[in-house]
């Protein structure tokens, strides 16, 4: 492995738009790859005010061994300054690198063949579709990373080749049903579907990826076979999937830097672990809602006292807004962290994976970022779902009635709805001790399991994972 025709190595080139949710699974994915022997190149734009490189200043541009393969990253300076007016438009950034992109992509991949390493696969994700038409047109095989469910591929699937009907601005209330899948009520459709959403602009970036996926030879999925067995099977038939998760839970080689490699856009907090090395089995209920979302004051307000009147151990990660998100910062209620006392860690950033681990963790309220659902779940850790718009209505639904490891806090997208104290409360209560929690902690072991044997020698996600590897080099010989 490693060469094509015992001369170049064989380079899988990928590229990943920058967001940490973007950017973890894609990571994750090339370190895999490099463990099994090949040349993996990461590469991402860096903004005025938005910089990986910044926090892990590990992540070089030099090709560095990792396994038996190597793996390098690839800055581009996007030229984008969050400060200024317009930074915050999310629909002119994603315009603004894809002409970048276009500029600077052929040229880097020009440079790879000039150095003996012609690309032999470009791998992109979601909001840079642009990505496999350069593939194309250079004649350069592509694949991409669905960085979502299969369910929430599928509801995307068939909105864009319209082969269902969608909840309309006249019939609001429809319910889905496609192959495969649960009934979903209108709330439980991925957000940005419905007619009342205001992100048609995100809408529209994740579609473009679906516009061209006649492209890409194969599509990989951060999911696992068994945790969406019908539906895998159903979508195989008409796409050249392959799940591959979950990627976070390969074994981590070290690289001789003596660092993991992460991909953080913000840097942790110190003292977490000890913090919760210092609380009893079971006890803390982690609290984050990933790298965007932000909630309002009141519903901070209202999340700290049910915490607080709940009576458990509580780590929180309440982190100032993203550059470029236009949200403004909140902050706790006045004497909230003297009346909580040792009970509460306050963080702004916190190594998640390794939280989700520790003994002490009872549940997690999320808001369902996919990765944090693929994290949740294969750690075994029961879920309080707080989902807030996209596909974290889906993944709230699936985790609560379909995989049955949560209780569901709040549905659907409403930017103003607050969830009362009392209500939090009640919903930590029961997710934290009693018959009901009893239930979800069996059933995110049996999960727990299940992760681990998809990844293990002869697992589903491994043997796809070798199978697209095999792909490559036939492709490259
Ligand atoms: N994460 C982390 N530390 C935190 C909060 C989040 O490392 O304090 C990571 C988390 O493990 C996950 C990613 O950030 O891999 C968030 O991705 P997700 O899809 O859950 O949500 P998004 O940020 O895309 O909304």
């Amino acid at each position: 492995m490693g060469s094509q025709g015992g001369k170049a190595p064989i380079h899988v080139f990928m590229v990943s738009f920058p967001g940490q949710g973007h950017v973890n699974p894609l990571i994750r994915l090339g370190k895999r790859l490099a463990a099994k022997g090949i040349f993996v190149t990461l590469s991402t734009a860096e903004s005025h005010g938005f910089q990986m490189k910044k926090v892990n200043k590990n992540l070089s541009d030099e090709p560095t061994p990792y396994g038996s393969g190597t793996i390098r990253f690839k800055f581009i300076d996007d030229g984008w300054d969050y400060s200024k007016p317009e930074g915050n438009d999310l629909g002119l950034y994603i315009r603004h690198l894809e002409s970048v992109g276009k500029q600077l992509l052929p040229q880097m991949i020009e440079e790879e063949e000039k150095q003996g390493r012609p690309v032999s696969c470009l791998i992109n994700n979601a909001f840079i579709p642009w990505v496999s038409d350069i593939a194309e047109t250079l004649g350069i095989p592509s694949a991409v990373l669905w960085v979502q469910s299969a369910a929430s591929f599928s509801c995307y699937y068939h909105y864009m080749h319209q082969l269902a009907t969608f909840p309309t601005e006249s019939n609001p209330q429809l319910q889905l049903q496609l192959p495969g899948m649960p009934l979903l009520k209108h709330d439980e459709i991925p957000s940005f579907l419905h007619p009342s959403s205001p992100y048609t602009m995100l809408k529209k970036a994740i579609l473009g990826q679906f516009e061209k996926l006649s492209n890409p030879f194969c599509i990989l999925m951060d999911t696992f076979h068994e945790l969406e067995l019908d539906l895998v099977d159903q979508l195989s038939k008409i796409c050249p999937i392959k799940t591959v998760g979950p990627l976070f839970m390969y074994p981590k080689l070290i690289s001789p830097n003596g660092k993991d490699i992460r991909g953080d856009y913000f840097t942790s907090d110190s003292g977490i672990i000890q913090w919760l090395d210092s609380k009893s089995a079971s006890s803390v209920v982690y609290i984050s809602f990933g790298s965007i979302v932000m909630l309002k004051q009141e519903q901070i307000d209202e999340l700290a006292y049910g915490l607080l009147n709940s009576g458990v151990n509580f780590l929180w990660v309440v982190k100032e807004p993203s550059v470029g998100t236009g949200y403004l910062p909140v902050k706790l209620p006045d004497g909230f962290l003297d009346k909580a006392g040792d009970r509460a860690k306050i963080v702004q950033w916190c190594p998640q994976e390794q939280v989700l681990a520790h003994p002490s963790l009872s549940c997690f309220l999320t808001h369902c970022g996919w990765n944090s659902t693929m994290e949740a779940i294969s750690i075994g850790t029961p879920i309080i779902a707080f989902p807030q718009w996209g596909d974290q209505v889906l993944d709230a639904k699936y985790l609560v009635d379909v995989f049955k490891v949560g209780i569901q806090l709040c549905r659907g997208e409403d930017e103003n709805r607050i969830i009362p104290r009392e209500e939090v409360e009640k919903c930590v209560r029961e997710a934290t001790s009693g018959a009901k929690a009893a239930e979800m902690k069996e059933n995110a072991l049996k999960w727990k399991k299940v992760a681990e044997d998809a990844v293990a020698d002869g697992g589903s996600s491994q043997q796809n994972l070798q199978a697209f590897i095999d792909d490559i080099v036939t492709k490259c010989t």
